[in-house]
């Protein structure tokens, strides 16, 4: 059996006539960019998320560095995150002019620790950018105390997190803006790329959606600004699929649990953890080898079954080259967690229209490892 990272073809297929239908609708409208449909969308993100504003760009990168921008982050400024993490969370803390500060993560969870924040504050920190990894929310609750005791802003990266709730919260109600990207990997896709800013803030509304249409609000009116906007058939695409979210998600916690029940027994590796009281969404199942030389022999024996298991992410963001150390970066105490999860973690396939068949395979073929190469 030969088993997918993705299933971006199965999902259009099971939703084909509402997408197909939005399209048309759009290129009947003769509007492409700036039209009806993504204002739509735009209304229903917000509804969906329960907040007053949500605001579409071009990629989940934009929509951080845009967040940044409106928010009066720049240069001298220290956004504390984690490095273990898709390299656009920095990124996007470059572009803007700032420093990344790398913290540690949870142990347990891979998501910022609350410890290792309130350790990297220094006079210059002006933010905390959380990143709900692999589709579970951060603690924000103790995210939203330390920043209100450090007069600190707060930006989630929730590009991996839609549909996902904390203890009390949802993406975006503690914090400044919140940050989600729509390429089609993500659990919300469109057919390319695109990224919304969600927000409570009247503020941060009307910047971003000034400075993702160059600086201008009027039409023929510019402040500085720049192009990253989310066009009108990805906004038709979106909407089609905003509606079947939550059932994708509930899907996705489904194969979470096939899987975790049974690896259960499985003793070289580790499961996922969720935090009680949270609803992780699984944008990622991401399990663990308990010893790191052995993460590259579970991927080559999976590859040699038929199985596409990744990792995200390997290469931890201090560890990259491309880096730009310096006023780019620096590292605020060890980081032991973040570099056991880049050296161990294995995704295993995992989307909504997975078969219980496909589940059990790659499960059985998880527990032969276990107990040949896994057991040594
Ligand atoms: C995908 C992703 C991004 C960037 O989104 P793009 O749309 O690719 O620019 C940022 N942060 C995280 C955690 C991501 O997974």
């Amino acid at each position: 059996m030969n088993v997918g990272f993705y299933g971006h073809v199965r999902q259009y297929r099971g939703i084909q006539a509402e997408i197909d239908g939005n399209l048309r609708e759009v290129l009947e409208s003769g509007q492409y960019v700036m039209g009806p449909m993504l204002k739509r969308f735009e209304r229903e993100l917000a509804a969906y998320h329960g907040m007053k504003y949500a605001i579409g760009v071009g990629n989940g990168t934009d929509a951080l560095w845009l967040s940044f921008m409106a928010l009066g982050i720049g240069p001298g400024d220290e956004c504390i995150t984690t490095p273990n993490t898709f390299f656009a969370t920095a990124e996007a803390i470059w572009i803007a002019g700032a420093t990344a500060v790398f913290v540690d993560c949870d142990p347990r969870t891979n998501c910022i620790g609350p410890a290792g924040i309130e350790a990297a504050i220094t006079p210059r920190t002006k933010a905390i950018v959380p990143v709900h990894l692999y589709g579970q929310c951060a603690d924000m609750n103790a995210v939203r105390k330390i920043a209100d005791r450090n007069g600190l802003l707060v930006i989630e990266d929730n590009a991996q997190a839609i549909g996902s709730r904390g203890d009390g919260f949802k993406p975006g109600e503690l914090s400044d803006a919140a940050c989600t990207s729509f390429i089609i990997q993500k659990n919300l896709g469109c057919f390319g790329d695109g990224g919304a800013v969600v927000t409570n803030r009247e503020d941060v509304d009307r910047v971003v959606r000034r400075l993702r249409n160059h600086g201008s609000e009027k039409r023929s009116c510019h402040g500085m600004g720049f192009n990253s906007r989310l066009d009108d058939l990805q906004a038709g695409v979106l909407s089609a699929k905003l509606t079947r979210i939550d059932e994708w998600n509930a899907l996705r916690r489904q194969w979470a649990a096939r899987y975790s029940a049974g690896l259960r027994d499985a003793r070289s590796i580790t499961l996922p953890y969720e935090m009680p009281g949270y609803y992780h969404v699984y944008h990622l199942y991401v399990i663990e080898t308990r010893k790191a030389e052995h993460r590259d022999s579970l991927v080559d024996f999976l590859a040699a079954n038929g199985i596409d298991a990744k990792c995200h992410y390997p290469i931890a963001i201090h560890q990259q080259e491309g880096y730009p150390w310096g006023k780019g970066a620096r590292i605020a105490g060890a980081i032991p967690n973040s570099e056991r999860n880049a050296a161990c973690c294995i995704s295993l396939p995992m989307f909504p229209e997975l078969t219980a068949d496909e589940v059990d395979y790659v499960t059985g073929k998880v527990l032969e490892w276990d107990r040949t190469a896994g057991a040594a």
